[in-house]
């Protein structure tokens, strides 16, 4: 039977209109003014907004980091249901190959993962760990598969890869019009910066922001930029968390550069002193890169507000505190790096960008949803609701308030950055094709989620 949403208001990236919605099966049907029943069930959504349902395209749902196989706290099951309970239907999770394995094998176990256990819908950027014959070959195959996007480091010993490496990968995604997204911050620096604190007995939280400066992450954006200027292969920084990296990309950009950029919740409403909490829960906040200095979180939020900034997301990697943050307690470049997020994203940048008129809800769209779609091969399938597109409808009422907390929280992790901040406005009801998953922050309907197949499109 189909479903007529009706006396809502329609949000898009660019407007909003009072209209009534009609879902059949998957689809949205109708979308017009006082549309008649027609023997559709009728959902009374006046007061709410109707948004396009929210795409995190930066998630690790479920990451083995390799350091005594310690795996996340969430899995594909915990991390979608709390995604799509406060609005999220749809995430890219970072799909990471172990070291000698094939891409092909690693998208095997990222489905094996992810079908029939997710609560949202998925799709995977592929992570390119190493560089060879094989790895190159298979590049065209995965694009073929469905998965049109693909993920380097710059950091991380047992992840990264050279730069004449990533040069060449580039140019083989690049004949596809495929998209790469980088991790940028100079490994060698991080680690010299990180032996130097060590070797002077600096062991606390602490110093994990001081072996990760704005330097680190700046020169490795300007490398990146200036290897993808040789490959003419578009740009796409994940995590921009300063104000020297986005100097490097209006450089860029001045000189015709195409140039993404996603910046994350935890750099726009936390910030670096929290490392120095007591009883070790600055751990809590280790993260790479780390949260910033207040003067950065001015110019990221600066970047949101004039475009600078195109996308969101949350690079959701959660480790609980006890047992896993505590194993860096005499060290801390031993912590687990990561936060929780996937959750409470869409209620954070209601607060602090919409209510506090920062951005318009218009522009939240855009940077939740519609732009993460275009630039991922979601588009129009997801990322706006007209006809035609699959009903991942969210009715946000704006007028509600709440709490975060780690004790009603749905991830499955012991605490979250983001203990006591208030929220206004959440997600009533979530609908995931057409069926509605989630109501008043819970799901109702749970391991709804499909594999979402992209095709290249060549608007990027
Ligand atoms: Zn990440």
């Amino acid at each position: 039977m189909s479903i007529l949403l009706k006396g809502g208001i329609v949000v898009s990236a660019k407007k909003r209109r009072q209209v009534d919605v009609r879902i059949d099966g998957e689809k949205i049907v109708e979308i017009g003014t006082n549309l008649k029943e027609n023997g559709s069930n009728v959902e009374d959504v006046s007061g709410c907004f109707l948004l396009p349902g929210f795409i995190d395209a930066h998630t690790h749902l479920e990451l083995n980091n390799g350091k005594g196989s310690m795996s996340t706290a969430d899995n594909f099951n915990t991390g979608s249901k709390a995604a799509v309970a406060k609005g999220t239907t749809t995430v890219i999770d970072m799909a990471t190959p172990s070291k000698g394995s094939s891409l092909k094998d690693c998208l095997v176990s990222w489905n094996q993962l992810a079908q029939g256990n997710s609560s949202c819908d998925y799709t995977y950027h592929m992570s390119i760990i190493e560089w060879n014959s094989t790895i190159k070959k298979e590049i065209k195959e995965i694009i073929n598969a469905g998965i049109t996007s693909f993920k380097m480091y710059m950091a991380y010993d047992n992840l990264r890869t050279t730069d004449g490496e990533i040069f060449e990968a580039m140019s083989e995604i690049g004949q596809f019009h495929g998209m790469l997204g980088i991790h940028c911050e100079n490994g060698d620096m991080v680690n010299e910066m990180i032996a130097k604190f060590v070797e002077k007995g600096n062991l606390a939280p602490h110093y994990h922001p001081l072996t990760r400066p704005d330097s680190v992450e700046a020169e490795a954006v300007e490398r990146y930029l200036m290897i993808a200027d040789l490959a003419k292969l578009p740009v796409n920084i994940v995590h921009l968390s300063t104000k020297r990296s986005l100097e490097a990309v209006e450089r860029a950009r001045i000189r015709n550069q195409k140039v993404y950029v996603e910046t994350c919740p935890q750099y726009l409403v936390l910030d670096d002193h929290l490392y120095d909490e007591p009883n070790f829960e600055g751990a809590k906040y280790v993260c790479s890169p780390p949260l910033r200095s207040f003067n950065d979180q001015q110019a990221l939020w600066n970047g949101v507000i004039n475009g600078q900034i195109n996308t969101i997301s949350t690079d959701h990697c959660s480790f609980n505190f006890e047992g896993q943050k505590t194993i860096g307690k005499n060290d801390f470049s031993k912590i687990p790096n990561g936060m929780p997020g996937v959750e409470t994203r869409p209620e954070l940048i209601y607060t602090y960008g919409v209510t506090t008129g920062k951005i318009s809800l218009e522009r939240m769209i855009g940077l939740l949803s519609e732009d993460i779609a275009r630039q991922f091969d979601l588009f129009p399938q997801k990322g706006i609701i007209q006809v035609g597109s699959d009903a991942d409808i969210v009715v946000w009422d704006p007028l509600t308030i709440g709490v975060i907390s780690a004790t009603t929280q749905l991830q499955n992790v012991d605490y979250t950055p983001y203990e006591g901040m208030q929220t206004k406005g959440s997600a009533r009801a979530v609908y995931l094709r057409g069926q509605k998953v989630a109501e008043n922050g819970k799901v109702i309907a749970e391991n709804q989620g499909a594999f979402i197949f992209r095709k290249i499109s060549t608007s990027h």
